[in-house]
């Protein structure tokens, strides 16, 4: 029987994050202050952030070292297991041979906490008392909240009110780890207040939840405010998936050719991509393939330009793949890929074309995370179900062509706090937004002028 579970030892858990930045083969565009529209500094972003994490974000270290007390508690999950799809082989019918790492093991049951946990140790050094953030269908709230509890740490976390009242589940255990949660917008701030005065109805976004969390954590002393994907030093914490990856891969034997992950902000793809990238900028021959859903397409639709981070342009200009700062995208349920931007790297990449990028509606998804269950078990959340889709599209390529190639994904979470998307599927309520092209338009031509 050739291997189903590939598992390492706690002795290999990484104790390094890798930095793609050293390895870009052209320089990154730097973030710009939105008024004098210079590159911002470090001095720019301390009022927000910890400076150990602003070193990071900025750092052009290859290797960058793992602080043991956050070691320590990844070993409590980590590392993860990797798997062989047999049984979705079969159900395809694929020559293909399929793998995915599967981060659904955390406690809060994504990927986040990879990041949650060095952020939270990094405030706690510097002598922060609380942080504040946004959350859209609530991983990443329950993930900083996770964390934060771990460091005896406050946390006030901005929820995306649509999620607030949809997705209860995920509010209570950011509760139950300790933090306090708002329905956004909120009265709680002036960012929030504005939005409710314009559109009292307003179901809210991460744009503007992200809003709210600044301004708390720039009007509060104690207070520092957390980012859960798109930044530099987000991507670097999650490069812990691919590193095991590497391993796992080599002990089965086998190096992937093609690479699949799911995209809102960037980060789980990045996080398992990046490594093996390495790879693929000193020659060797990989695709890499960011999946994204059709009612929020800002890798295949978005323009490279700068623009604002979230809804109030209370951030600095970045670089990246936007829909316009200011787009709400379609409630589809797969909440953690309703961002109307990316990460500035994973833009980088995919537009100087070293990675490819793919938009599926939510049906098509949906009908792959139940091919993905009633095969392998594990029920998908509907993020990561994107790139399963991804997966079995490819993976019918190769049968058509009778190539046995070995794909490898990323299983950012599971979905039991989903199961009312899944309701909605079997109940045939779950519907397939267009892309809207014309609210992108719109929103794109609020872009601000740089250069
Ligand atoms: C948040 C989330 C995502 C999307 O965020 P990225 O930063 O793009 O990874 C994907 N999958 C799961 C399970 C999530 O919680």
């Amino acid at each position: 029987m050739s291997q189903t579970k590939i598992l390492l030892e706690e002795k290999d858990i990484p104790s390094q994050w890798y930095n793609i930045l050293a390895d870009l083969p052209s320089p990154p565009s730097p973030p710009l202050h939105p008024g004098t529209k210079q590159p911002v500094g470090p001095d720019d972003l301390a009022p927000i952030f910890p400076i150990g994490l602003i070193m990071q974000e900025v750092s052009p270290d290859r290797w960058i070292d793992i602080p043991e007390e956050v070691r320590e508690i990844y070993a409590l999950w980590r590392p993860t297991p990797m798997y062989r799809a047999k049984r979705l082989e079969a159900a395809l019918g694929t020559p293909a041979r399929i793998y995915y790492k599967y981060e659904g093991t955390s406690p809060a049951g994504s990927h986040k906490p990879n990041t949650s946990v060095p952020q939270a140790y990094y405030n706690k050094k510097e002598g922060v008392r609380r942080l504040a953030t946004e959350t859209g269908a609530g991983q990443w709230g329950s993930a900083l909240s996770l964390a934060c509890n771990y460091f005896g740490l406050e946390c006030t976390v901005y929820m995306v009110r649509v999620s607030y009242e949809q997705k209860p589940y995920r509010r209570s255990m950011i509760q139950t780890w300790g933090a306090t949660v708002h329905s956004s917008p909120s009265d709680k701030t002036n960012s929030g207040r504005a939005i409710r005065e314009k559109d009292p109805e307003s179901p809210g976004s991460l744009g503007i939840a992200i809003s709210e969390a600044i301004e708390d954590a720039a009007t509060h002393d104690d207070t520092k405010y957390a980012l859960g994907s798109v930044l530099n030093h987000v991507l670097l914490h999650q490069t812990v998936i691919g590193q095991e990856a590497k391993k796992q891969m080599a002990l089965a034997g086998e190096y992937p050719d093609i690479i699949i992950g799911c995209c809102g902000g960037g980060s789980n793809f990045a996080g398992l991509s990046f490594p093996f990238l390495a790879d693929k900028f000193a020659g060797k021959d990989l695709r890499v393939i960011a999946v994204e859903p059709i009612s929020c397409p800002t890798l295949t639709k978005g323009k490279y330009v700068y623009d604002f981070g979230d809804t109030g342009q209370l951030t600095p200009l970045i670089r990246m793949y936007t829909l316009g700062h200011d787009f709400v995208p379609p409630g589809i349920h797969a909440g953690g890929l309703r961002y109307h931007g990316d990460s500035p790297l994973v833009s980088q990449l995919y537009h100087e074309g070293l990675i490819e990028a793919q938009a599926y509606g939510q049906l098509g998804v949906f009908d792959a995370a139940k091919t993905f269950a009633r095969s392998e078990g594990i029920i998908p959340a509907p993020e990561s179900a994107h790139a399963i889709k991804a997966v079995i599209e490819e993976a019918a390529r190769c049968k058509e062509a009778r190539e046995p190639k070995v794909i490898l994904f990323n299983l950012s979470g599971h979905g039991l706090l989903d199961l009312g998307a899944y309701d909605a599927y079997f109940g045939g309520q779950l519907m397939d937004y267009a892309y809207p092209e014309e609210m992108v338009a719109a929103s794109l031509s609020r872009v601000p002028a740089v250069g």
